[in-house]
């Protein structure tokens, strides 16, 4: 299990600096972004579990390796953790959830989308580092369909270089590396 630091309650920025060291395990590939994760009680300020870009087997995204995490540690199905998420469940990701992908693999927008229908309602609010990149899948829609669907998007300014070098550390016309 990754560390878990502790942090004051609500202190977002920490909260997506970890996220960033995250993002900072995941194997740099020329196909994807290198992106971290952090699942967050904000009632309990705990950590419910936290992931990266291809921690998990398959091509598996930094959100959906903290939900299938999570739904694992409490014996559901991934598509069923909805129902074992907190009242006050929030994730800060370092880049904007996706809404397309490109491999026929289910995006982040829909698996916050399910957690919506689980008893206390899924995870309320994102809080993102950048939007994503224009890449792979071209223009993404994955904050506006948030919102429209009622979760309330929040970008924390300050880390975009940071988040766009680590994410890209791997590309052919990355000129840095991470
Ligand atoms: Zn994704």
């Amino acid at each position: 299990m990754a560390e878990r630091p502790s942090f004051e309650p609500l202190d977002h920025e920490s909260y997506l600096r970890f996220a960033l060291s995250l993002a900072r395990k995941s194997p740099p590939k020329p196909s994807n972004f290198r992106v971290g994760a952090v699942l967050v009680d904000e009632t309990s300020n705990q950590i419910l579990a936290t992931g990266y870009t291809l921690e998990l087997e398959g091509n598996t995204h930094a959100e959906q390796c903290c939900l299938r995490k999570f739904a694992s540690m409490h014996n559901v199905s991934e598509d069923r953790v909805g129902d074992v998420l907190p009242q006050k469940t929030v994730i800060y990701t370092t880049m904007e959830p996706c809404n397309k992908r490109s491999v026929g693999n289910e995006p982040c927008v829909d698996r916050i989308f399910r957690t919506l229908q689980g008893v206390n309602g899924g995870i309320k609010t994102v809080y993102l580092g950048v939007s994503e990149p224009e890449t792979f899948v071209g223009e993404n829609a994955g904050r506006s369909r948030l919102e429209a669907a009622g979760v309330v998007c929040i970008h924390m300014p300050g880390l975009e270089a940071e988040i766009l070098e680590v994410a890209k550390a791997g590309h052919a016309d990355s000129s840095s590396q991470a």
